[in-house]
């Protein structure tokens, strides 16, 4: 982009944008970099996608989603209403429309530092102010007393890290921060701890939520919000008319129609994790522990993460990996079949 085209907005000039995962074309890859689910999703699924009507296609959606939010209301629980619950195309959707809706242009956008690094580019093209909190070197839960912000990102179990935050240390933070605090728990199902709860009880407090992990649907393009109807009405009142299309809301029915399966497969993407990481350990690597479908870990002196990573790319594995400070130190290993960790332990340096 020409930074000097004043045809486009300054904020979007002088954007980095976000940089998704790769999706290589290699073939026989083991792809364990954007923390993708290692096992299919329900086949529930199939017969839904036989059953939907071609011709139907000539309709727009439910622009509400009335079916779809009647059962994510029913797998939250804590007395959660459909009227709680606003639907996404993706979580990335959710999250981008919560600055819109709850960010003055003079507003600001906080986040714990590391943490999922597309909310610092979020908050640049809407121009408004980052307040990133930093959690470095022992990334424990350290937030400065009077710290605000009119939104806060906090993603619970943390990414890149893995780790979940005490829910005492988030209910306390959250009662008394002045601005929104949206609680990203697009890995939360394989922590088995949430914060609905909180985003029920609490006027301030949205928690999202995504089919993309646990339920093996990141191809679908789902994710909601749950909070406090007011909240939620200011979101339907500003997002696109059809921003959920009939075969994505019929397929999210059918996975949350079939938790079995979708814990089934957690469950041994749990066992799995903890092999690597005890495996890992056992060769030097330093492992943080990971309540979600990857591992942050380092490779053990002289060896360093990102010749690890280039190696392990020419063995037809990939893992993630950020070439800048601090992050350089460490992969981003997500958690696939038992096969494909045996694959990326043989091909470790
Ligand atoms: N939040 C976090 C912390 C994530 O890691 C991701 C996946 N990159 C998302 C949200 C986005 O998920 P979705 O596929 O629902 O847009």
């Amino acid at each position: 982009m020409d930074p000097n085209d004043t045809r486009i907005r300054a904020s979007v000039r002088s954007l980095t944008p976000y940089v998704p995962g790769e999706q290589p074309k290699i073939p026989d890859l083991v792809k364990l970099n954007t923390n993708e689910n290692a096992y299919p999703p329900t086949p529930a699924i199939r017969a839904v996608l036989d059953s939907l009507r071609v011709d139907d296609l000539r309709l727009y959606p439910d622009p509400e989603c009335d079916a779809l939010r009647a059962r994510i209301a029913a797998a939250t629980g804590f007395g959660c209403a459909p009227a709680n619950v606003f639907v996404a195309n993706g979580s990335d959707e959710a999250l981008r429309l919560a600055i819109d809706a709850f960010c003055e242009p003079d507003g600001s956008v906080g986040y714990v530092d590391p943490s999922y690094s597309l909310y610092p580019v979020l908050a640049d093209i809407r121009g408004v102010a980052r307040r990133p909190v930093d959690l470095w070197p022992d990334l424990a839960w350290n937030i400065p007393a009077g710290y605000s912000a009119s939104v806060f990102f906090l993603t619970n179990p943390n990414a890149p890290t893995g780790h979940l935050f005490p829910k005492d240390d988030i209910r306390r933070f959250c009662e008394s921060f002045p601005g929104i605090v949206v609680i990203d728990e697009a890995y939360a199902d394989f922590a088995g701890s949430t914060c609905a709860d909180l985003a029920l009880a609490l006027p301030n407090v949205l928690v999202c939520r995504t089919l993309s992990k646990a339920h093996s649907l990141a191809g679908l393009r789902l994710g909601w919000l749950i909070g406090q109807t007011p909240l939620m009405e200011a979101l339907y009142a500003i997002k696109d008319s059809y921003n959920v299309d009939r075969i994505a809301q019929a397929v999210a029915c059918a996975a949350l129609d079939d938790p079995a399966w979708m814990r089934a497969n957690v469950a041994r993407i749990v066992a799995t994790r903890e092999r690597l990481a005890a495996t890992l350990r056992s060769r030097g690597w330093t492992v943080f522990d990971s309540a979600t479908n990857f591992l942050w870990a380092s490779p053990p002196p002289p060896q360093r993460a990102g010749d690890v990573f280039r190696t392990l790319r020419e063995r037809a594995v990939v893992v993630r990996y950020w070439s800048g400070p601090r992050l350089c130190d460490y992969l981003r290993i997500t958690i696939g079949t038992d096969e494909q960790v045996d694959r990326l332990l043989a091909a470790l340096p």
